[in-house]
């Protein structure tokens, strides 16, 4: 993919975020993670040129690929992906900057246990299954609450910073919009237990997440379009 197409595709979805987050208030910034899962480091490289810092993955053997190739960029990687207990070890010595994706108090327990052993810590999301669906990692929202403070009070390495929540699967907008509504109230109920992260949206519904408070997109596809 050359750089004149991924700097207009950038420069495409700067400008579509900055015009929802205005809608929301001029005062609400929003952060952009590129997800790099479809293409090579090379065209992560040159992102990073065009000045993105931000980058995500969804599974563990490609972070640490791409980490890897791109040892010499200070970029901020993120994990969005469902983290197998098998693969916990190897995510902590890739040292990522925040994991969206801790899904249950049993994995954070196993994730804490893991990180304390190596005396290192993480910032991470606990992911909201708000769309209610079989398919979708995530606790409920009616325990998310619970499930959250518990983190906090129970384990030791793990700095909860919000929330996570991948939109409705559906092309009714009504219901999309509900999904991340739901994850939003839960996370006004627990910003006062220092929670400053709301992560929803993605290509193809982040204005509609942007305007419900995400103050978090993850963009890949459109990226790469
Ligand atoms: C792939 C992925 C994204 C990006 O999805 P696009 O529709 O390509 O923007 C965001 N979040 C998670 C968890 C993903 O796995």
């Amino acid at each position: 993919m050359d750089k004149y197409r991924l700097r207009a595709n950038f420069d495409e979805i700067v400008w579509r975020v900055e015009k929802a987050r205005i809608e929301r208030s001029e005062h609400h910034i929003v952060h952009i993670v590129t997800i790099s899962k479809y293409v090579t480091p090379a065209e992560v490289a040159l992102l990073y040129e065009l000045g993105q810092r931000a980058f995500g993955e969804n599974r563990v053997q490609e972070l640490h690929h791409k980490v890897e190739a791109l040892e010499e960029l200070p970029i901020e990687w993120h994990f969005v992906g469902r983290l197998q207990k098998n693969k916990i070890n190897r995510l902590i010595d890739l040292d990522p900057w925040l994991i969206h994706s801790l899904d249950s108090l049993e994995l954070a327990k196993e994730l804490d246990k893991r990180l304390a052993a190596k005396g290192k810590k993480v910032s991470a999301l606990l992911q909201i299954n708000s769309a209610r669906e079989p398919t979708k990692a995530g606790v409920s929202p009616e325990e998310a609450y619970d499930t959250y403070l518990r983190i906090i009070e129970e384990t030791a390495h793990i700095d909860l910073q919000g929330v996570m929540s991948i939109g409705a699967h559906t092309e009714d907008t009504k219901r999309i919009e509900e999904s991340f509504q739901t994850t939003y109230k839960i996370y006004e109920a627990l910003k006062p237990h220092g929670a400053t992260l709301c992560s929803m949206g993605m290509s193809n519904d982040f204005e509609l997440a942007i305007r419900c408070g995400s103050n978090m997109v993850r963009i890949g596809s459109l990226f790469f379009k």
